[in-house]
């Protein structure tokens, strides 16, 4: 692996506090009733992990994996579903759980996807957003934290599939 500079953004327990109280007001809105959760691989399995556990409601899961053709830090736009639903979500009240929103295209790309399948709701959630980057309107119902545009890894996010398992979330100061 190339050399790489990493500086710590968002600490371990920094995340685990806004997990909690993301799953706290998710398990209000949702008492009493079942959940799908679709987990966007591979960058939410982290998140995604935590934040189920964090809700106090029937949770069915959900996987799905999508490509956007680009080079390693920008994506072009162009979105390809590599893994899809394996259960119906008809009628269902569904949570998107997606690790970043960068320009908003994979975002907007999935809800459109979900929406298309006539679940009951759908509520979204992102671990992260770059509210400086977005390139289309996107709206998303819980954000754990606003960051700037630089490229971020850990806590599930990759640099060419390294970094997935570091703990907290770092930024990448130099890419050589
Ligand atoms: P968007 O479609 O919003 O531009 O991009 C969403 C996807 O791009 C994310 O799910 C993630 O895979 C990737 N991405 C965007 N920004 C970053 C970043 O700062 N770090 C990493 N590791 N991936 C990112």
């Amino acid at each position: 692996m190339q050399e790489m500079n990493l500086s710590p953004l968002i600490g371990e327990e920094k995340i685990k506090e806004t997990i909690e109280s993301m799953g706290a007001a998710l398990s209000q809105k949702f008492q009493g009733e079942t959940l799908v959760a679709v987990c966007v691989l591979k960058g939410s399995f982290m998140f995604y992990s935590d934040l189920i556990r964090a809700i106090n409601t029937d949770v069915i899961c959900e996987y799905m994996a999508v490509s956007s053709y680009g080079n390693s830090t920008q994506s072009s736009g162009e979105i390809k579903i590599n893994l899809d639903l394996t259960g119906s979500i008809k009628g269902r009240h569904v949570l998107l759980v997606e690790d970043i929103v960068d320009t908003g295209l994979t975002m907007n790309f999935l809800k459109n996807h979900l929406q298309n399948h006539q679940p009951q709701s759908l509520t979204t959630a992102a671990l992260l957003l770059k509210p400086g980057a977005l390139k289309v309107e996107c709206t998303v119902d819980h954000v754990g934290f606003e960051i700037s545009n630089d490229f971020v890894v850990g806590y599930g996010l990759d640099y060419q599939g390294y970094f997935r398992n570091l703990p907290y979330i770092a930024q990448v100061q130099s890419l050589s």
